[in-house]
């Protein structure tokens, strides 16, 4: 059996002798990563483009460029971020002080999919280094040439008992989760999500599981439709709907459902062309299994526009599907593809009910002009984070904490968070020696002699 207890053994050493604990030593890093990543940008790209066929321009805007600014967002304030807080003390405790301090875990293990296969595993990095620790990193198996250059970016960078890079599949994270790590930061399924977490309550290890779902996007009557329509195209179509947080479906009102529907065709056309499966930038979906899973779900209900597969390229079109109940097997799990079901509600408050009946999802979606209907959702249904009037974009936000809640995972990471992610915070009280109260003492009223 495989086993990494020499990778931990040798990081925990390193750990152990307090250089990543120094501010000046996880800037420095920090900034090698960068000039790491920027270094191999056009070998990223073209990583990016062997593994799923992305285009460059959602190469760079959706895994290298954002990676790049939380960087350069964390350099700026990371000495912030990691100051001691002074916090206020109760008057029971007079002449004392408390302190937060913000350390590091020690050694963390970072398990990515393959979906944004370098974003997903070089954001949590950030963190980890931003906060102190040593980091093992497991990118996915299905995406081998953007995982073989995260590999070198960081073999290039860093020295192996600091950062260490560990390629492939289901054995290797096995092995890996037999180990003992001081915190555990898994991106990637459900399923998988109860696995991770399995195996580090053996280590009582601490966990941020980014998991999905699916994700619901409420198109309301009063709702701009043809900027609805352009904000639902880009945000599901892109990577060819293989993001945690696409619109996974459409819950549409029935007053506009057929404008609303002609919408979407149009801007679904005005952003991949007449036929997407020729654009040469239409991402493909990742491997065959995916593919069939997909395809599978094509004849539910009935087919808006779109429909078309190419076996070969493993691409399928951008496809609305209308006539779709809860009991098709296209709304029996996260699609995590180009097929976007559209439904239909007439009554607002039974498709809060029935949204809210189902596991709580990753991302909430809402398009309306109207104030009520805005706070009425978000107060009625429990989501991970979302936008109102546009769809994913709230991840871009370094100012904004991103995780999901419920079946969609536990705790948050992106900019602050992510340093206090990968952080504890330990609460320090600085106790006074001139006076001791007697108040907590046992006895107390017969006297305590003065110390
Ligand atoms: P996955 O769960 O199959 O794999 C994720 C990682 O876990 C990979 O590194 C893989 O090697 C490893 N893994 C797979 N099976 C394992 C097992 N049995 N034991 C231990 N490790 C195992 O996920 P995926 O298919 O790569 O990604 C798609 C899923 O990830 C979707 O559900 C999507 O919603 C979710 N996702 C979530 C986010 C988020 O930020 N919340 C982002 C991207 C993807």
């Amino acid at each position: 059996m495989v086993s990494y207890g020499w990778l931990t053994d040798r990081q925990r050493s390193f750990f152990a002798s307090g250089a990543t604990k120094e501010l000046s030593y996880r800037i420095d890093a920090l900034r090698r990563l960068k000039a790491g990543i920027q270094e191999r940008e056009r070998q990223l790209i073209n990583a990016l483009k062997a593994d799923l066929n992305k285009s460059e321009f959602e190469a760079y805007m959706a895994e290298i460029g954002i990676v790049l600014e939380e960087i350069s967002f964390t350099l700026k304030h990371l000495r912030t971020w990691a100051k001691p807080r002074k916090v206020r003390t109760p008057i029971t405790h007079f002449g004392a002080r408390g302190y937060i301090y913000s350390e590091p875990y020690g050694l963390a293990l970072i398990l990515a999919p393959w979906n944004y296969p370098f974003q997903l595993a070089a954001a949590p990095l950030i963190g980890a280094i931003a906060a102190g620790n040593c980091a093992v990193l497991k990118p996915s198996e299905l995406t081998p040439r953007t995982s073989e250059t995260i590999a070198e970016i960081i073999r290039t960078s860093f020295q192996e008992d600091y950062i260490s890079v560990i390629q492939g599949g289901i054995e290797t994270s096995e092995a890996l989760l037999r180990e003992k790590f001081d915190y555990i930061f898994f991106t990637g399924s459900v399923p998988v999500g109860k696995i991770v977490m399995i195996a580090a309550a053996k280590h009582l290890t601490p966990v941020t599981l980014e998991l999905g779902g699916k994700s619901p996007c409420i198109v309301h009557e009063d709702a701009n439709l043809k900027l609805a329509a352009r904000r639902i195209a880009w945000g599901k179509f892109m990577n060819a709907g293989q993001t945690c947080v696409a619109p996974d479906y459409i819950y549409v009102h029935q007053s506009i459902k057929e404008r609303f529907l002609r919408e979407l065709e149009s801007a679904v056309k005005e952003l991949y062309g007449e036929r997407p499966l020729l654009n040469p930038d239409y991402t493909r979906i990742v491997g065959r299994k995916h593919f069939d899973r997909i395809e599978a779900f094509l004849d539910n209900g009935t087919r808006v526009f779109g429909g078309g597969t190419d076996q070969e390229k493993l691409t399928i079109e951008p496809t609305v599907l209308t006539d779709i109940g809860w009991e098709d097997p296209v709304m029996q799990e996260e699609i995590f593809g180009p097929l976007l079901p559209v439904l239909e509600y007439g009554d607002l408050p039974e498709a809060i009910r029935e949204i809210g009946s189902q596991p709580k999802p990753l991302a909430l979606y809402l398009f309306t002009e109207s104030k009520s209907v805005q706070e009425d959702v978000r107060k009625k249904v429990s989501f991970g984070g979302g936008c109102i009037n546009d769809t994913v974009y709230h991840i871009t936000s370094p100012y904004l904490p991103f995780g999901g809640v419920g079946s969609s995972g536990m705790g948050a990471y992106h900019g602050q968070a992510s340093f206090d992610t990968f952080s504890h915070s330990k609460s320090v009280l600085k106790q006074t020696t001139r006076f001791d109260l007697p108040f907590r003492y046992p006895n107390r009223r017969n006297g305590l002699k003065q110390i």
